[in-house]
């Protein structure tokens, strides 16, 4: 990976530096040479403008007795050399004759070949000023004829170009020069660039083969706040939330092999017992006293109701898990529900000797649930209040209402849940004392199943601390009933 990044990392930076000096060097040379030729041109401009009539009147003015006006006129021109730039090398000045463009005399001896016809000359000789310049021609030239007494000449200034030629070949040496150092700067740079961004993106990789490999120990440091960090956080925020699904789902699938465990273990306790009794009662036939086979026969019909109704408890659960069972909602008063359950456990109660006071708040309103359900929920606590206490026991019945909802709640003096145990009552199967349970016929389902009738009503369902000895667990209900929920009234 780092091979291939500072690959491109390098081509990126030369391509740029490249096309950079490119273009810079371009325009640098254009311009030396645009400038150099506009200077030229007003400097010619200048020279024969207002600002020197002096200069201007000097070539014009004929002396009295002027034998050669030629040499006449070269000699105010190299009096005013500095003012034309003609340094007699590059830039020279030639006196042209005016109607033949002869050269007559100059800043240097006629060129091999005579002074060239330019389109600027061929201007002045028609006697106007011939300062057009062509960016193609390899010269820069200027024309301007003069009437000198009877004579014209033409004053011709030409410009070979080198000074520019020369300049630019020394840019374009300094710009090689400096496309090299820069090449040089931006492959160095490179080296630091691809290790800045090549080594968090290896750290990246090392914790994501890692995490691959179900190893989400690691929390990646996040080093930066740009791409690179952004990325590092998503990645760890990722891993962490890889790490609670699957923790949850070996929660998950520990819960189901223990409910599978227990089903099996539940199941085959009663089984077990059905088997032996009837193997007994087959094996004596006519031998046991019928008293004996009455009581086998007892045992094993209450064995089979055992079953009959665990399973009843799994259908309800297994429903509730599924989500196929629905809420057959009605309205109607709490209060009668309370009292109800407190009518259908009396003569329980008695049996043990147990005193069960029943506490209404005066007033309570009619609630929307499924009633069968909350009646369930209701009967299950208050049954455990009557099981898990010794006879003669004090059980205690309460309802009222608080702002939007209403609450039962059960208190006995009976054995309790010692605190280890308080969490889990409400897991399937769960019970504190499994002989005792099993005794009064409890499957350890039933506060399992009320919780999640509580939770499809949106209510609660929880113990409640208090002093003494016993168990307070209370329900709350919301009034208006659970939102979701389709509605079937009737
Ligand atoms: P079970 O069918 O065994 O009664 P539950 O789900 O109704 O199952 O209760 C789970 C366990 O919670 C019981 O086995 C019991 O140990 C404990 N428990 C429930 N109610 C009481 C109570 N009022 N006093 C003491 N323990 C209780």
């Amino acid at each position: 990976m780092r091979r291939t990044l500072h690959l491109k990392l390098v081509l990126i930076l030369v391509l740029l530096i490249v096309s950079l000096m490119v273009v810079v060097g371009a325009f640098l040379m254009n311009s030396v040479t645009g400038y150099y030729i506009k200077d030229f041109y007003s400097q010619t401009a200048a020279a024969f403008g207002q600002d020197n009539a002096d200069f201007v009147r000097d070539l014009q003015t004929a002396r009295e007795d002027e034998a050669d006006g030629a040499a006449m006129v070269k000699e105010v021109l190299s009096a005013y050399e500095g003012v034309l730039g003609v340094d007699r090398r590059h830039r020279n000045f030639y006196v042209l004759d005016g109607t033949t463009g002869r050269y007559l005399a100059g800043s240097t001896p006629e060129p091999e070949g005579g002074v060239s016809v330019t389109p600027n000359i061929s201007k002045a000789l028609l006697g106007e000023m011939g300062v057009g310049s062509s960016v193609t021609a390899d010269y820069m030239d200027a024309a301007i004829p003069i009437a000198r007494g009877d004579q014209s000449y033409i004053v011709y200034i030409l410009d070979n170009r080198e000074t520019a030629r020369a300049l630019n070949t020394g840019m374009f040496g300094l710009i090689m020069e400096a496309l090299l150092l820069g090449l040089v700067i931006s492959i160095l740079l490179s080296f630091l660039l691809s290790k800045t961004m090549v080594r968090p993106l290896q750290r990246l990789t090392d914790g994501i083969e890692l995490a691959a490999r179900g190893d989400f120990s690691r929390k990646l440091e996040v080093t930066s706040s740009d791409e690179i960090g952004q990325l590092t956080e998503s990645f760890n925020s990722m891993a962490h939330q890889l790490q609670t699904t699957i923790a949850d789902l070996e929660r998950e699938e520990q819960k189901r092999k223990d409910f599978v465990a227990n089903v099996s273990h539940e199941l085959r306790t009663p089984l077990t017992n059905i088997k032996s009794y009837a193997e007994t009662l087959g094996d004596g036939v006519g031998d046991l006293p019928p008293e004996m086979e009455r009581k086998f026969l007892g045992v094993i019909l209450n064995e089979s109701d055992r079953m009959t109704h665990i399973l009843q408890d799994l259908l309800t659960l297994s429903r509730f898990d599924s989500g196929r069972s629905e809420l057959r909602l009605t309205r109607f008063p709490f209060s009668k529900a309370v009292d109800d359950t407190y009518q259908a456990i009396l003569m329980d109660a008695q049996n043990h000797s147990h005193t069960v006071t029943l506490e209404l708040s005066e007033w309570l309103p009619q609630v929307r649930a499924d009633r069968e359900r909350i009646m369930q929920v209701m009967m299950n606590i208050v049954s455990n209040a009557i099981k898990y206490t010794p006879d003669g026991g004090q059980i205690t019945i309460s309802a009222g209402m608080a702002g939007e909802k209403v609450w039962m709640q059960v208190d006995d003096n009976g054995i309790g849940i010692p605190e280890s145990d308080r969490d889990r009552i409400f897991e399937r199967f769960y019970r504190v004392d499994k002989a005792r349970s099993r005794q009064s016929g409890g499957t350890g389902l039933g506060l399992s199943i009320a919780l999640e009738i509580m939770r499809q009503h949106e209510g609660r369902l929880f113990l409640v601390d208090k002093d003494g000895p016993g168990l307070r667990i209370r329900m709350e209900l919301p009034i208006a009933g659970p939102r979701e929920e389709a509605e079937h009234e009737g």
